[in-house]
């Protein structure tokens, strides 16, 4: 089948890194900033939204480690499956996705990137079986639709945003693993 991946805090650990760079550059902790229910915009302000696009259009990003267990499992699923990014960064985001995945030589066979717009005509096009995504809205518009929404859990952006019915969610890549051996099976 064809799996639809998403790149951004669900291939690679972009949060991770914001959190490691905040830490080192100002002390700021984003774990904690958070659970005092404050934005790190208003902490930060410019250099807030300069470090973000510092990661993603410069060799920092390079650094972003890979999610854990995402590149044991890729590498397993592509042994039957062909992986696709399906991000909605912008096309001049894309060379430094392109080299992060490279560098850490992962088994993808194709990119699509949507400049920031919705993910669910590009996947019917693709005709993706199953979608992985850490942004609980991707899926909103996935009802009735041919490919599986499946939810990554955890990340530093999660708002808590609860998924809607249609839409499994994995708390991990080995849970993502599992569910596609499911699909798998459920089709024989
Ligand atoms: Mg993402």
């Amino acid at each position: 089948m064809r799996i639809g991946i998403d790149f951004d805090d669900t291939l690679c650990d972009f949060g991770g890194m914001l959190q490691t760079e905040t830490l080192r550059r100002w002390e700021v902790d984003l774990g904690a900033l958070r659970a005092a229910g404050s934005r790190p915009e208003d902490r930060l302000g410019k250099d807030w939204s300069k470090l973000v696009l510092e990661l993603l259009e410069t060799d920092l990003g390079l650094q972003m480690p890979v999610k854990p267990g995402a590149a044991e499992v890729t590498a397993r699923l592509a042994e039957r499956h062909e992986l696709v990014i399906l991000t909605a960064r912008h096309d001049h985001e894309s060379v430094l996705a392109r080299q992060w995945i490279e560098a850490n030589h992962l088994p993808i066979q194709d990119f699509h990137f949507t400049s920031r717009g919705p993910k669910h005509e590009v996947a019917r096009a693709l005709g993706l079986r199953v979608h992985l995504d850490d942004t609980a809205r991707v899926f909103d518009s996935f009802l009735d639709h041919p490919t599986t929404g499946a939810l990554l859990l955890g990340s530093i952006f999660d708002r808590g945003d609860e998924p809607a019915a249609h839409v499994r969610s994995v708390e991990h890549w080995h849970a993502f693993e599992d569910l596609v051996r499911t699909l798998e099976e459920r089709e024989g």
